[in-house]
């Protein structure tokens, strides 16, 4: 079965000018449900277009991109917003909560925007905020609380619509290293519960945690690892020599 379908995806930036950027040369790949994925490549590779794309916040020039058989190339700008909102969950490296909000609040913000009843928000909070060891900081501000707790809350914030997909985007790219090793754990209890994931990265040590990891270099697939039945150092390991001879420029 295939949750997200990717196919001789292309996206050029600029398109009708004299400088066209090619960000996205020919990128395929297909996502099955429970999956847990990471994105790597050096500064311009393109994963943030992907990441976009894959978002809805941008449009393909050229190819497919299916999302549970939603053609996503073909949503126009109030539907985009709309699918986005219903289908998909959306973690940050800063966080992103509106500090004028409780904890709280944060978390129910797409439910109010989806119109969900109080009850339901109330019921979906419990397990989520117990799962991810926040229910002490719901009524306080983002703002009191430390940057592992603020990722926590955005985690709940984008768990609590049940999205078919949960994009993140260096999660861990503002926190320490025990601190991101917590968020981590948390990414793969998550995704135990079957909640399939795609993280874009720079981290090694992030994205060794996933169970693919995809090597984007000029807007093309350039290699991917599973981990397999490695354990997460040796995985690790391997990811960076990855990295390592995608940079030195190695074919
Ligand atoms: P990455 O996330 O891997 O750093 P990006 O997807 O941001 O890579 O960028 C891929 C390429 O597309 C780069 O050459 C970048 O300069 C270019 N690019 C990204 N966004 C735009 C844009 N809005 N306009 C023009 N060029 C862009």
């Amino acid at each position: 079965m295939t949750l997200l379908h990717i196919s001789h995806l292309k996206r050029t930036y600029n398109q009708n000018s004299t400088h066209p950027v090619k960000a996205l040369k020919d990128i395929s790949f297909d996502v099955a449900p429970g999956e847990y994925i990471a994105i790597m490549g050096e500064s311009g590779a393109g994963k943030s277009t992907l990441l976009n794309i894959i978002a809805t916040l941008e449009k393909a020039n050229d190819g497919e991109i299916f999302l549970n058989q939603q053609n996503l190339n073909q949503l126009t700008a109030d539907q985009a917003a709309k699918y986005r909102r219903e289908h998909l969950g959306f973690i940050f490296q800063h966080f992103n909560l509106l500090n004028s909000l409780s904890n709280r609040d944060n978390i129910y913000l797409p439910l109010v925007l989806a119109k969900l009843p109080v009850t339901t928000m109330e019921e979906r909070i419990k397990p989520l905020a117990a799962s991810l060891g926040i229910e002490q900081i719901l009524d306080r501000y983002p703002s009191e609380v430390s940057g592992g707790q603020q990722q926590r809350v955005a985690i709940a914030r984008a768990l609590i619509t049940q999205p078919d997909l949960l994009l993140a985007d260096e999660p861990t790219g503002a926190l320490d290293s025990n601190t991101s090793n917590e968020i981590l754990a948390l990414f793969d209890h998550v995704n135990q519960q079957q909640q399939t994931i795609i993280m874009v990265t720079h981290s090694a040590a992030a994205a060794s945690h996933a169970k693919r990891t995809l090597f984007i270099k000029d807007g093309r697939i350039y290699h991917e690892l599973f981990r397999g039945e490695n354990s997460l150092k040796h995985y690790q390991e391997q990811i960076s020599q990855t990295m390592m001879t995608l940079t030195n420029g190695g074919e």
